[in-house]
């Protein structure tokens, strides 16, 4: 298995985990971007957005409904967040396995830079 994000559900690898369910899980990214940096992903495989069919419009709300509750859990809610999906090369994606960033911490920028 060469999905580092498949690892960490089947439990292979660790991560700082928050949050776990029969389809998602919650950990903080090991390379944060922001003072809180987490990732909500599905238990199952599903490589990017681009990869997500019908089935799965419920899943992608669970996911987001995940990263809403842990905002508040957490006290960012007041100040506000962010949550990003990056979906293939321009997205800047480098994970195959679909992930949601919560982003929070600071305030920031908008719009996205072109990479340099
Ligand atoms: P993306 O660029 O949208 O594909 O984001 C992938 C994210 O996964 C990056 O922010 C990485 O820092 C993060 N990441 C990669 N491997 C791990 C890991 N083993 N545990 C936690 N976060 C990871
Ligand atoms: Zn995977």
């Amino acid at each position: 298995m060469d999905c580092p994000f498949c690892r960490i559900v089947t439990g292979d690898d660790t991560a700082d985990e928050l949050y776990r369910d029969e389809y998602a899980v919650a950990f903080r990214d090991i390379n944060p971007q922001t003072p809180v940096h987490l990732l909500v992903i599905p238990r199952r495989h599903i490589a990017s957005l681009a990869e997500v069919s019908d089935g799965e419009v419920h899943l992608l709300g669970h996911l987001q409904v995940i990263a809403a509750q842990l905002a508040e859990q957490l006290d960012l809610a007041r100040d506000g967040y962010r949550c990003v999906i990056n979906c293939g090369r321009h997205g800047g994606q480098t994970v195959h396995h679909f992930h949601l960033h919560l982003l929070a911490g600071r305030a920031m920028g908008w719009p996205p830079f072109p990479r340099s």
